[in-house]
């Protein structure tokens, strides 16, 4: 068992800021044998650092990813976890140099019956986060988990397995959730989603809000982003992570709930399309923010490095996720791979706005991708292969047209280029696949709108006497406010394909999935400025096996 043998190596000056890291007069390094952990996988000679009163653990835990025989477990050793020290992530000496911690997986809550346990890295050069992957495990059953370092213990999480390949599963209920802006309230949402206890919950981005409320618009904050700057390098948005992940809503949410995560473009920038942003001239330059914003996304969450460890400015996101017979669920990136969005400006910037569509023939261009090619295939190689009764396309933005009628000239409409409508050779080719695959029962997530949709995804979106070939909800946010109803309301009657809008209150998607029929209940908090509001279901929703469209229940 090798020693940790990156404390010889720290300063003690260094040492002393961190803070945590104990430094006792006299004691040769700061170190001691660790007698409070008692695990015989790890010996008895191991050493770990010394906290001084402080957990590490102060971002909690998280797990996710689940597979037949494993998952990936998450967490971050940030002692002080909104350390301005950009040389210091979380409070700890960037040249420390990688931590070794202790983990222990369990077959119940109190941690009684441990089944496996052992040692893995806090990496440095990843702001000291853990991404444990685990396999060997039995399928379809929770553990749970728990991190020590030095003495210090992380919160107790919960973890759970899929039913291995085509087992037959029953049930399978899901919350889904998007837009969460700590600015502008209280993560009401996450709590009450937490307490239904849901086998999974899908963050379909926007999980921070890179961005923060200045000017008058500071007055609508409810709360504060901490460093009072829009995040742009890498210590801004670790520190912005970790300021979520400080929200006790949030970090008992990831405790008790195993994630999938995708994210749309205020992990990064706003409207940010592949290469292009709507603020640099150059796409190298922003290429770097994008690497930071990239890296930082990783170090936060429950991701399996195999996959997705971060290369530069790219990182593999999507991925597909089986739940036995009943569901399949391909968690999508619809923002690395963008073509830039159509008719937009300045030749190396992007920027989502609205389009008159006769004004724009770009927007149909066949070459023109949400998902990019490689994805493109990759998910048609899934739909193509599923054999499971329900297929979840989790992504990130509205699929479902939305046209707008404009003032002037009174009979033109304008779409978004930054959704699908900016991207309709790629949504076009989406749904041909999905009709020509027979792709049963497919259901479109998605978020970033701020309200919540229930559409009919027609084999030709400019047709609307053209079958329907899958369902579509969009969640409300967290947080963030929605736009304004009664002007989106003047364009429902142009747009007959929406079976349902709402973008007057916060809350979550609840999915429950059957091999009968997938119910979804539209639940929202009473008021997003109460750190105690109230839970209660907006509309109820039923889509039975073999039929497409969505019924309320
Ligand atoms: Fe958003
Ligand atoms: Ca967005």
């Amino acid at each position: 068992m090798p020693l940790i043998a990156a404390s010889r190596r720290v300063s003690r000056r260094k040492l002393l800021r961190i803070g945590g890291v104990a430094l006792a007069a006299g004691l040769a390094a700061p170190w001691i044998r660790n007698t409070a952990f008692g695990m015989s996988s790890l010996g008895n000679t191991m050493r770990l650092p010394i906290w001084r009163g402080t957990n590490p653990f102060s971002l909690g835990v998280a797990a996710g990813e689940p597979s037949g025989d494993g998952f990936v477990l998450w967490t971050r050793l940030a002692p002080d976890p909104l350390s301005a020290d950009p040389a210091a992530p979380g409070g700890i000496a960037a040249a420390t140099g990688d931590i070794e911690i202790a983990y222990e997986i369990a077959e119940d809550p109190d941690l009684r019956v441990i089944r496996r346990g052992g040692t893995v890295l806090a990496e440095a050069a990843y702001g000291y986060s853990v991404h444990l992957e685990l396999g060997g495990l039995d399928p379809n059953r929770p553990y749970w988990y728990r991190f020590n370092s030095g003495g210090m213990e992380s919160r107790i999480g919960k973890a759970v397995t899929a039913p291995a390949g085509g087992q037959s599963l029953d049930r399978l209920r899901l919350g889904v959730v998007s837009c969460s802006n700590y600015e502008r309230g209280y993560f009401s949402a996450y709590r009450h989603l937490t307490d239904e206890q849901p086998d999974l919950v899908l963050f379909l981005g926007d999980y921070i809000y890179e961005k923060v409320m200045h000017g008058g618009n500071a007055a609508h904050a409810l709360r504060h982003h901490s460093d009072g700057v829009a995040a742009a390098t890498l210590p801004h948005y670790r520190n912005r992570y970790a300021q979520y992940r400080l929200d006790p809503d949030l970090q008992r949410l990831h405790a008790e709930l195993p994630a999938l995560i995708t994210w749309d473009d205020h992990e990064v920038q706003n409207d940010y399309a592949g290469i292009w942003s709507e603020t640099f001239d150059h796409p190298a330059d922003f290429l770097l923010r994008r690497a930071a914003a990239y890296r930082a996304f990783y170090e936060h969450m429950p991701l399996r490095p195999s996959r997705a460890l971060p290369q530069g400015p790219d990182m593999r996101l999507y991925g597909r996720f089986d739940f036995g017979d009943l569901a399949q669920i391909s968690m999508l990136d619809g923002r690395q791979y963008r073509s830039r969005e159509a008719c937009y400006g300045p030749p190396d910037r992007g920027g989502g706005h609205q389009v008159n569509a006769g004004d724009c023939p770009e927007l149909d261009a066949a070459d023109r991708s949400m998902l990019g090619g490689a994805q493109e295939q990759w998910l048609y190689d899934g739909m193509a292969t599923s054999r499971a009764r329900w297929n979840i396309l989790a992504q990130d933005v509205l699929m479902a047209p939305f046209r707008q009628r404009q003032p002037a000239p009174e009979h033109d409409f304008a779409v978004s280029t930054d959704r699908w409508d900016g991207y309709p050779a790629n949504r076009a080719r989406l749904l041909r696949r999905i009709h020509e695959t027979q792709l049963s029962n497919p259901v479109v997530l998605g978020g970033d709108i701020h309200s919540f949709w229930t559409t009919d995804l027609h084999l030709d979106p400019a047709d609307e006497t053209s079958p329907v070939v899958a369902s579509e909800f969009v969640g409300t946010s967290v947080t963030s406010p929605g736009p304004d109803y009664d002007s989106m309301m003047r364009d429902m009657n142009s747009n007959p394909h929406v079976r349902f809008f709402d973008s007057r209150q916060r809350g979550y998607l609840s999915l429950d999935l059957t091999p009968a029929a997938l119910t979804a209940r539209l639940q929202v908090i009473s008021d997003v400025r109460d750190p105690q509001a109230t839970l209660a279901t907006l509309k109820t929703f039923v889509i039975e096996n073999g039929r497409t469209g969505a019924v309320t229940a």
